[in-house]
């Protein structure tokens, strides 16, 4: 084929206007002025997978982890030393409220179709909804309170964080190793709930709370055991009764 009769078909939801118009039309002109082009001689590849399937689901995960690295400009975060960075500055971005929400996008000037949350599509996308109100957050939660059989002081932690409200109040600096623990799975529990809600308004994956709540579980196990000096913790252990846990010497 010659690279002059190279016709693009593209498939967008709505038609492209202004400046992605143009950022397509660029592309465009990219791609035809490449040499060599011809069907067969050349392979298109995905870079970050490797292969020759674009994967939106690769490039969402990529975004989250770059929106999410520290940036030394920006030192605002929170440290809890048994997570790693990226999770405290989750947490900071959720509590000032600028997750990428439909609704801060909205409010940055953003165009989008609607603020509804894309998950429940019944009240507006804040980050209080997206991370606790929504039926599928609060559907993780439920499954989080149930294995940590929480009490009332800890389920209000939880909720107290996400809705914004001053850490002050938690029991941040506590040495007790449950409530250190809890505090971990707080974030850890938030943290997947907008990885997955991401995943879901990205790919149009199923949400399934079951598989999620396990993530979550398999995910926290990994990074406290890693980072913590408690002891060791067994696996059993922690998902039968993490909030008791009978720490052995490391080794
Ligand atoms: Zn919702």
């Amino acid at each position: 084929m010659d690279r002059e009769e190279l016709v693009f078909s593209w498939c967008w939801k709505r038609p492209l206007t202004g400046r992605a118009l143009g950022e397509q039309r660029n592309i465009e002109t990219k791609i035809k002025s490449l040499n060599g082009l011809n069907d067969g001689e050349c392979k298109w590849l995905f870079k970050p997978s490797g292969k020759d399937v674009f994967s939106s689901k690769l490039i969402a995960s990529i975004i989250d982890d770059l929106l999410l690295e520290s940036n030394p400009s920006e030192p605002e975060t929170l440290r809890n030393n048994l997570l790693p960075k990226k999770l405290g500055i989750f947490v900071w971005r959720a509590m000032k409220n600028r997750l990428p929400t439909r609704v801060e996008l909205v409010k940055r000037g953003i165009k989008i179709e609607s603020s509804l949350c894309p998950l429940c599509g019944s009240e507006n996308e804040t980050v209080e909804h997206t991370l606790l109100a929504c039926s599928h957050a609060s559907s993780i939660w439920e499954g989080i309170f149930k294995w940590w059989d929480a009490n009332a002081r800890y389920i209000l932690e939880a909720y107290n964080i996400f809705r914004g409200s001053s850490l002050m109040e938690s029991p941040n600096h506590s040495t007790n190793h449950s409530s250190k623990i809890w505090q971990a799975i707080e974030w850890v529990t938030g943290y997947f709930s907008w990885k997955n809600r991401n995943t879901k308004v990205f790919t149009n994956d199923n949400w399934a709370t079951p598989k999620i709540i396990n993530e979550i579980q398999t995910k926290s196990f990994e990074w406290i055991t890693n980072r913590s000096n408690f002891g060791r913790i067994e696996w059993h252990q922690w998902l039968l009764h993490p909030n008791n846990l009978n720490f052995r010497d490391p080794g």
